[in-house]
């Protein structure tokens, strides 16, 4: 038989919602009627907006004409969809031919571990969305694997907590060649300021690091002073590749449609352009986003469909300030939820998997313990603000009775 790739082995990226879901399950087998209600989910629950779901339905319906149909496109997304997003999120500061159509960030993330050699070094926010560093170990970036703290050498991790705002002592971090930040943050919720944006983009120049900024969430920014690209930071295009996505501005998550701006200003360190590495892996490893969610993507971004995925986004802000609201009235503190669709409760000094259990088992709310985000997470509990809003204002009741009792 072949042999098993090492590193994934030592992954514990799956074990946290492996989990939840173990414990889930254990309450159900004690008490199988119990009203479970889901606050975990990063997953959206309303339905995608109908402008968009009618140019879903007209590609779908072309694709049975024999004399519309079409095959494949080209790997890097149809032209129009690039000139839009160019256009529409960028405001033509980035040119469509830096933007490459994706079926999602996620993909992407994993595709960009391609780019970089395996002595590659990176560094985290400490708590981070778990694919970061996941991908980076399967692509066998593992310099330093300490098997008792199941740390990395090659892993530097930035702690994220209140007291610097969520936003990493940038003077302190060491050197590496990559730099991963999400803004706004899966799961902090907090979005980074121009002024910490520019401050970063600095310290890449300086340092030769190349950021890889993940605005899947820049569709939630309500704030008009914050910054929903790195772009906006001049000099930006020269460190920078973004992953954006529309899963959660219009609740593509099974859709499928994202992309990756890839400037040609990009160049490794013998030279070579980035962006010319990342068209042939693009064309290498993927074959095009689907043709209809293409179609869909093309809506979404017209006038009406964007104005609806707004209304789309405001609807789980609405949920979070519903969320907050119980939280705060049971004396707890929490972060996010007003540029983003998360809430990150500070639980006083509790363990983090203490509290889920006592929420699970007492109100039967399925949260996310902040530990499975990092260490820097322990002492906090992740709630999301996607989901229906009579469930919310259920578990919003159940909450303020669990946390005040
Ligand atoms: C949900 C999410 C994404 C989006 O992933 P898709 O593959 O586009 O659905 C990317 N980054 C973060 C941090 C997320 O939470």
């Amino acid at each position: 038989m072949v042999s098993r790739n090492p590193e994934i082995a030592h992954l514990q990226a799956n074990y946290l919602f492996v989990e939840i879901g173990a414990r889930k399950k254990g309450l159900l087998a004690k008490n199988p009627k119990a009203d479970l209600i889901n606050l975990g989910i990063g997953d959206t629950t309303e339905p995608i907006p109908a402008v968009i779901v009618e140019a879903l339905t007209k590609k779908t319906k072309q694709l049975g004409s024999s004399t519309e149909y079409t095959g494949y496109g080209k790997a890097i997304g149809i032209q129009k969809l690039r000139e839009g997003i160019a256009q529409k999120m960028y405001k033509n500061s980035i040119s469509a031919d830096d933007i490459f159509i994706s079926d999602g960030a996620k993909p992407d993330l994993g595709r960009l571990q391609i780019l970089f050699g395996r002595h590659s070094t990176l560094a985290v926010q400490d708590p981070s969305y778990p694919v970061y560093i996941a991908t980076s170990v399967m692509t066998g970036k593992t310099k330093g694997y300490n098997s008792d703290s199941g740390q990395y050498d090659a892993i530097v991790y930035m702690p994220c907590k209140p007291e610097n705002s969520f936003c990493p002592n940038l003077e302190q971090l060491p050197r590496t060649d990559l730099i991963y930040i999400c803004s706004p943050n899966n799961p902090t919720g907090a979005v980074l300021t121009h002024q910490q944006l520019k401050k970063l983009v600095h310290i890449a120049h300086k340092n030769r690091s190349l950021i890889i900024f993940d605005a899947a969430y820049a569709g939630f920014i309500r704030d008009p002073s914050l910054p929903r690209s790195i772009y906006e930071v001049e000099g930006a295009e020269e460190v920078a590749i973004e992953v954006s996505s529309f899963s959660k501005l219009a609740g593509f998550t099974g859709v499928r449609l994202g992309w990756s701006v890839v400037p040609r200003q990009l160049h490794f360190d013998d030279g070579s352009s980035v962006q010319q590495d990342w068209i042939q892996i693009v064309s290498t490893f993927f074959n095009s986003a689907s043709n209809i969610a293409q179609a869909g993507g093309l809506a979404a971004i017209s006038d009406e469909g964007l104005q609806q995925s707004q209304i789309l986004c405001d609807y789980y802000l609405d949920n979070a300030n519903i969320l907050r609201d119980a939280i705060e009235s049971a004396g707890y503190t929490c972060f996010g939820g007003d540029n983003a669709p998360y809430l990150w409760t500070d639980i006083k000094g509790e363990k983090s998997w203490e509290l889920f259990d006592r929420l699970l088992h007492k109100a039967h709310l399925v949260t996310t313990p902040g530990a499975g985000f990092g260490p820097t997470g322990e002492g906090f509990l992740r709630l999301s603000a996607f989901g229906k809003r009579d469930q919310i204002v259920e578990a919003a009741q159940r909450l303020k009775n669990a946390l005040s009792s």
